[in-house]
């Protein structure tokens, strides 16, 4: 029961305790952003997100 078994370790954690997301630090400030870790490349918290989609808007 390899497969069975394997969902079940998964439904025990999720149980136990909340899977905890770490998220990626903003390159331009430092704050934590939104996204987790994982994610490649430049990450951006939603404020200097916000900042560079004025600055990209301005540019065009
Ligand atoms: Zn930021």
């Amino acid at each position: 029961m390899g497969t069975l078994d394997g969902m079940g370790a998964m439904e025990e954690t999720a149980a136990g305790t909340a899977p905890e997301t770490v998220h990626a630090d903003c390159v331009e400030c430092g704050e934590p952003t939104e996204y987790p870790e994982s994610v490649r490349g430049a990450t951006r918290c939603p404020v200097c997100e916000w900042h560079e989609a004025q600055r990209t808007a301005c540019s065009g």
